[in-house]
């Protein structure tokens, strides 16, 4: 067992000043006050951490993890063109094992950023399996599913074989959805055929809906709207992830909340590719669980989960004209506790006793953060992914003060520069 102690124990519900976390394996066995913990366990370790936090590990609930290799390989260009003329040409000289290099470079930045879980939608996807279970953390993995591509329907067979192949691996660590892209990529009767899977396999769904304006308005052409494609497909019958939301039409946010349905919010590369904002207080209000995710770096350029509940904060704030619209303990629990009710995966993101063992030490002592009048306020609207001091995954220590301890970092940034310059084609800085 791990006692980490004289850290303020901080989650959106409360503040425990000078508290105890007590680590039992993969899972918290004590968090509160240092009056009430457990006194003479026999501990493995026993850590004083002052002037430090420690929150549930982050939740990146929508990115594609291998588009690290394309990061900043076409900016300021809008999504339909920034896919077709530069992202989609470029992924299709990717091999496997560029997939597998550029997974392995994203944990890197995630992990010491304090993301503990992330929700993947790429192709190649058990080299992205094994990518996550040599990181140590938590994630649930997709076959994305281009319908319009996949005539003979070979994608969704992998998709299937992979939720065969990984589902509960890694102790646990990995999840399987199915993954049909989106609705603009994916006609009805293939949505009909992914969720016919994912009933009979119990599989949640992972989609990108209503990113843009365009695509809402084209399917109130069709005489649809992106909640009806949910509901008159089938895909509802299970736990669905819905990246982005940017544009519901009329009554779609009625609908998504009485849905099982969490909404993935991606402020970052909406507000980069120019497509709009979602609604996350109407969402919220109504009760749809909304998560925070970076999407992939291709276009959020990074995965630093302190910038996207900065830009989380600031959109709500600044569409509401009202400073309170979106507080600092409200954007925590998004990209913590509400991220995990997203995924469908209650037993991450919070500091309980029986909570699975995914938490993060922020350090607030230093002059990029002092001083600290309120503890939520530093973390939210202060602190950057340069306070993150250690990361536990399942109870075990990850990332510890600059030091990924289960993969050789230079070796990974070394191969997965050498992948970028391979596909890009061109020598890259
Ligand atoms: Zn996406």
């Amino acid at each position: 067992m791990i006692r980490l102690e004289s850290a303020t124990l901080l989650t959106p519900e409360r503040q425990i000043p000078a508290g105890v976390l007590v680590l039992d394996g993969a899972r918290i066995a004590y968090a509160g006050p240092a009056a009430d913990a457990p006194p003479t366990a026999p501990y493995d370790e026993v850590l004083s951490l002052p002037g430090r936090v420690i929150i549930p590990g982050f939740v990146n609930t929508h990115t594609h993890l291998a588009m690290q290799l394309l990061r900043g390989c076409a900016d300021d260009v809008p999504l339909m063109p920034w896919l077709e003329e530069h992202v989609w040409p470029i992924e299709a000289r990717m091999t496997a094992e560029d997939i597998l290099q550029g997974t392995r470079l994203a944990l890197l930045e995630a992990v010491a950023a304090g993301v503990t879980c992330v929700n993947d939608m790429y192709g190649s996807m058990d080299r992205v399996a094994e990518a996550i279970g040599e990181a140590g953390i938590r994630g649930m993995i997709t076959q994305g599913l281009i319908g319009v591509q996949d005539p003979e329907r070979e994608s969704l067979r992998r998709g299937v074989a992979l939720y065969e192949r990984w589902q509960g691996t890694f102790n646990g660590r990995l999840r399987v959805a199915l993954g049909p892209h989106a609705p603009y990529t994916c006609p009805p009767d293939y949505l009909r055929e992914v969720a016919d899977y994912a009933t009979a396999l119990h599989a949640p769904v992972h989609i990108h809906l209503a990113e843009t304006r365009g695509e809402t308005e084209e399917l109130l052409r069709q005489g649809t709207t992106p909640s009806e494609v949910l509901t008159r497909s089938g895909l509802t019958r299970e736990h669905v992830v819905a990246a982005h939301a940017v544009f519901p039409a009329e009554g779609d946010i009625e609908r998504l909340a009485g849905l099982d349905v969490g909404v993935a919010h991606c402020p970052v590369s909406n507000l980069k590719l120019g497509c709009g904002f979602a609604p996350t207080r109407r969402l919220r209000e109504a009760g749809v669980p909304v998560g925070i995710g970076s999407d992939g770096a291709a276009s959020a350029n990074v995965l630093d989960p302190f910038l996207s509940m900065k830009a989380a904060a600031w959109i709500a704030k600044g569409t509401a004209e009202d400073a309170a619209a979106l507080t600092a303990p409200d954007v925590l629990r998004m990209a913590t506790r509400e991220g995990a009710l997203a995924l469908g995966w209650p037993e991450l993101g919070a500091l309980e006793p029986g909570y699975l063992a995914d938490v993060v030490v922020v350090d607030l002592r230093g002059y990029a953060v002092q001083p600290v009048f309120d503890p939520f306020s530093a973390l939210v609207y202060t602190a950057t992914a340069q306070q993150v001091e250690r990361v536990y995954a399942s109870g075990r220590l990850v990332y510890q003060e600059g030091r990924h301890l289960l993969v050789d970092a230079g070796e990974v940034l070394a191969s997965g520069r050498a992948a970028a310059a391979r596909i890009a084609g061109q020598p890259l800085l």
